[in-house]
């Protein structure tokens, strides 16, 4: 195959790229078949997804094994070559290695003691019991641990409040880093400074993100995952509205920070990530950074390559400039995994 096209997010300038034996190389190959031109990436990332749960409201029971395969498929088709679930409901099996599938980081089961989050999600981990649980997911496959750091205990109504002492964060973040996985942690209110302190690696939401938090986590290289179309769905517009004022100098200074900022749809059905970017973008970050947090720099926070000689070829390519409009995202001209053309 042969790619001529302008490398986003930062790219001006279009490049020629060709594929040998499913890797890129800068070298001309004989007889390759020509990929449409325009705008190329090396894929979507989807970094906060739920592949057992039922966000197209297709009415699937949850963990479904055809729902799992479904919302599987719909990443790849829109162009997201790297998803990672964060969060299966009990006894859900996700795929594991299919070569023309997006590449999925799983972190097995939501962690969070009994009462503590949304029924029918989980079971509950009291705090004795985490680090041992944790332990089994990572056992099974998991390269993240999920954990549910703060909810209201009168779910639905309420504030969030801390699920575990910093203590026992600690004590999970430590065993999981020694057996080779990462934390990413569910914060939408009190247990900020916590999970911070704690050293988890991602904050999921932190609806409560603050400068001091942003700072501390940089100062580590940790990443943040705000979730903004899942939050303006249920917040409205108006609340909303302030959530931006408060989050834009935050997400216009994450990278000088250090924090990578990850694109990630929730509860939103997959193939969300163009409202994802574009809300990034309302939210204060630059058009290419936006489209970086849903690409480039997610695969490189997730440790996959960009579009670079030597790199699987993983690619995506449109037939317009997405930083113009994200929604360019959604229509993807060709979808290239591992050097195979799947779309
Ligand atoms: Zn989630």
């Amino acid at each position: 195959m042969h790619l001529h096209a302008v490398l986003l997010p930062d790219g001006s300038d279009p490049v020629d790229l060709w594929v040998a034996d499913g890797r890129l190389t800068l070298d001309p190959q004989d007889a390759a078949e020509s990929l449409p031109g325009g705008w190329a990436l090396p894929g979507l990332v989807d970094a906060h997804a739920h592949l057992s749960i039922d966000t197209a409201g297709g009415g699937r029971d949850l963990g479904d094994p055809d729902l799992v395969e479904s919302n599987y498929r719909a990443h790849l088709h829109g162009g997201v070559l790297l998803v990672r679930d964060v969060g299966a409901v009990p006894g859900a099996v996700l795929p594991d290695g299919d070569p023309e599938g997006p590449r999925l980081l799983r972190s097995g089961r939501y962690l969070a003691p009994a009462g503590r989050y949304v029924p029918g999600l989980y079971e509950g981990v009291e705090a004795g019991a985490l680090v041992e649980a944790a332990l089994v997911e990572v056992a099974a496959g998991a390269a993240w641990v999920k954990v549910i750091a703060d909810f209201p205990p009168n779910f639905p109504r309420g504030r969030a409040e801390p699920n575990y002492d910093l203590e026992t964060l600690t004590r999970l973040v430590e065993a999981a880093h020694a057996a080779g996985a990462r934390v990413a942690a569910h914060v939408t209110g009190a247990a900020l400074a916590d999970v911070v302190a704690a050293g988890v690696d991602s904050v999921e939401h932190g609806l409560r993100m603050d400068e001091d938090a942003l700072t501390a986590l940089g100062r580590r290289g940790g990443a943040w995952t705000p979730t903004l179309g899942m939050t303006i769905e249920m917040l409205g517009e108006e609340k909303f509205e302030r959530l931006v004022q408060r989050f834009s100098p935050l997400l216009a200074r994450a990278e000088a920070a250090g924090v990578t900022v990850l694109a990630g749809t929730d509860t939103r059905p997959p193939g969300s990530l163009p409202l994802e970017v574009a809300l990034l973008q309302r939210c204060g970050m630059a058009p290419a950074d936006a489209l970086a947090a849903a690409s480039t720099a997610a695969r490189r926070y997730l440790g996959l390559p960009g579009l670079e000689p030597g790199a699987p070829a993983d690619l995506v390519c449109y037939p317009a400039d997405p930083r113009d409009d994200p929604e360019v995202l959604a229509s993807p001209s060709a979808v290239v995994v591992g050097g195979r053309r799947v779309t």
